[in-house]
């Protein structure tokens, strides 16, 4: 399959369309972002490392029921996709207080919530990503109903399920992460984007280290090195 014009550049990815109008090849950058693209900054390896750890968690949900728009990986950074709509709502789903929430609600960093909670935040850099309830989602006209936001809400939590307790076997807290879905040809509502150490939030569960973006922004040292660790985990 050959990448043919950009269709689209985000922080972390490219979008190139493909010979097939039903398929999109995503290629994975070294770029890293932070505070709305204030702070920025280039690892080497950093794309491989996110397109084989997005690629082994997706192929997990599959294999637990969550369709997802991964066709199959290419090679190092490239992956074909289905081409999907984009629904720009970023879902957020939380275990451990930390991050925007702490700020913006003054919970304790740290404090394991007392159950899963799922945020909706309106994708669009201009607006910082604004946090939004379901009537902002329907005024915005970002889904068609009611009844789309609770399919978001549900497969948000499923993986949630699904990946904590796969990580937590592996000596990791899942303490956050957002994820996108996009709706086919077939009105199909697909898991899309990524899951990596870029849009997740991963702590040791006996060192508490922090295994994600965060070292980029925190300033904590090597992204690779802690993205390298969770390959590991992952793989076993
Ligand atoms: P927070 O709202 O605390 O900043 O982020 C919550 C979780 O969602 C974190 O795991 C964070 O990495 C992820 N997240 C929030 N916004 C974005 C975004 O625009 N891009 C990416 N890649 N991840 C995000």
């Amino acid at each position: 399959m050959q990448k043919r014009e950009l269709l689209y550049e985000g922080k972390g990815k490219r979008l190139f369309k493909t010979d097939d109008e039903n398929l999109l090849i995503a290629e994975f950058k070294d770029d890293l972002t932070a505070f709305n693209a204030e702070k920025k900054g280039t690892e080497q390896g950093k794309g491989a490392l996110n397109n084989k750890i997005s690629t082994e968690l997706f192929a997990l949900l599959e294999k637990e029921g969550i369709k997802t728009h991964l066709v199959k990986t290419l090679d190092d950074t490239h992956q074909l996709v289905k081409k999907v709509d984009i629904i720009p709502i970023e879902v957020v789903v939380r275990n451990i207080a930390t991050g925007s929430l702490t700020k913006r609600l003054g919970i304790k960093d740290g404090e394991v919530l007392p159950f899963s909670l799922v945020e909706f935040y309106y994708k669009d850099d201009d607006l910082n990503d604004p946090i939004i309830n379901d009537e902002h989602c329907l005024i915005l006209d970002l889904v068609k109903s009611r009844s789309d936001l609770e399919e978001l809400k549900r497969q948000g939590r499923e993986i949630n399920d699904i990946l904590k307790k796969f990580f937590e076997q592996r000596g990791l807290n899942l303490v956050d992460f957002k994820v996108e879905f996009g709706v086919d040809k077939d009105d199909n509502i697909l898991l899309s984007d990524e899951i990596s150490p870029d849009s997740c939030r991963f702590w040791d569960i006996d060192t508490k280290q922090k295994l994600d973006k965060d070292r980029f922004r925190q300033d904590l040292g090597s992204v690779k090195v802690a993205y390298e660790e969770v390959l590991k985990r992952i793989l076993g």
